[in-house]
């Protein structure tokens, strides 16, 4: 297959082989696919880049996923709750340097007393705002009543990475119980886009026993699902967790990064107007690594405003950058950055993804 052939890169539906080829591409093809990518951005998406301010609003957590340093089974993080207060506050910094929207992500908890502060939380962010930041929750799978509550609170958009979508994998990533349901992440997907959410999900890339099939299936699955935003980057080991006895069978970090890219850029070109996230662990492996995901498709970033007392604790992987940058060096780093990139930063805006408003315009209503 001559998978640089500019037919190939014309289409925007790909089979498996076509995309394990294009995700094993060097040197002249790997470039093609990059400048295809970078075209399709700047038709589609233009060229601005939207920021989230993301709070780690609590390491919290559950859940026991096999391959996350915060997992409830690790005894080493001191586990927190960021303050309303110190939320606010965050809140605040994102309105007056013009960051149109909030990420809060967490651990997952499901009991009532975590909902109704998420939902204080959220009741406060609109207020402070006049209605100007808008939201994006990340806190794992909930009950449809949860996740209604907190859209009627104001949180419009929810981040759920499937992590993989091939289940077997999952179940080697996940301890095999009940509280780590393939089958009832999938259905939380669905559920968020059945209230209305702009639905986001995304995979870890370089798992250990991930093959590049394993990813080619990933796109076509975030294909199928329709999604609205993707957040994908490579898997990190860490030292606290089971997965990591796997460590010397992973790929090397440069080739996870590297196949991060490419997974960005073939997301770019078969989903042309979604908003696909230039994420944190690609700075982790590469320092360049956000501007790099921005140039092959990505346009959205999420600055960290999570309270410095806290990164230590909020460790997903190893090796996480920016653990002692304040808000204000961050943003400092990051215009410097993106302009770099070529990029401009959509200041004040939302930024919500094309695909989702495309998609309910021409919904008819049912
Ligand atoms: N608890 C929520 C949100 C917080 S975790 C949830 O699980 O959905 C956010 C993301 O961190 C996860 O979706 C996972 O993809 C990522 N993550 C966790 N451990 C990681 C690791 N070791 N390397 C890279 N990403 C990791
Ligand atoms: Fe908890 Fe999310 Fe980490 Fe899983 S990935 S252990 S749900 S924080």
């Amino acid at each position: 297959m001559n998978i640089s052939s500019d037919s190939i890169l014309r289409k925007d539906e790909f089979s498996l082989a076509e995309l394990v080829a294009l995700l094993g591409s060097h040197g002249g093809d790997k470039v093609n696919l990059y400048t295809r990518a970078a075209e399709i951005k700047k038709q589609f998406v233009g060229n601005k880049v939207y920021f989230r301010g993301l709070v780690e609003l609590s390491n919290i957590c559950s859940k026991n996923c096999l391959y996350c340093g915060i997992r409830s089974g690790n005894t080493k993080p001191q586990r927190y709750m960021v303050t309303e207060d110190e939320v606010l506050e965050s809140a605040r910094f994102a309105l007056e340097n013009g960051y149109g929207s909030m990420v809060l992500q967490s651990g997952e908890r499901c009991d009532e007393r975590f909902v109704a502060t998420v939902s204080g939380l959220l009741q406060k962010i609109k207020t402070l705002s006049d209605g100007k930041l808008g939201i994006t929750l990340s806190m794992g799978e909930q009950s449809e009543k949860t996740y209604r509550e907190w859209f009627a609170n104001g949180a419009h958009r929810y981040l759920l990475r499937i992590e993989t979508s091939d289940k077997e994998l999952y179940y080697r990533i996940h301890p095999n119980d009940s509280r780590h349901d393939f089958d009832k992440r999938i259905e939380s997907l669905k559920l968020l886009r059945k209230i209305g959410y702009n639905v986001g999900s995304g995979v870890m890339i370089g798992l250990p026993f991930q093959t590049l099939e394993h990813l080619a299936g990933d796109l076509l699955f975030f294909k199928a699902l329709d999604i609205d935003m993707a957040g994908m980057g490579p898997y990190i080991e860490h030292e606290d967790t089971p997965l990591y006895a796997y460590k010397d069978q992973l790929w090397p970090r440069k080739e996870r990064f590297d196949v991060s890219l490419k997974m960005v850029a073939l997301l770019r070109i078969m989903m042309k107007d979604i908003n696909i996230a230039a994420t944190t662990a690609m700075q982790a492996i590469d320092k360049q690594g956000r501007e790099k995901a921005l140039k092959v498709g990505a346009n959205i970033i999420m600055p960290n405003l999570t309270p410095l007392k806290y990164r230590e604790d909020y460790l997903l992987y190893e090796d996480k950058p920016c653990l002692d940058e304040d808000a204000d060096e961050c943003r400092n780093c990051l215009e410097a950055r993106i302009h770099m990139a070529g990029d401009k930063i959509g200041f004040g805006e939302w930024g919500d993804s094309k695909h989702f408003a495309k998609r309910n315009s021409s919904s008819t209503g049912d």
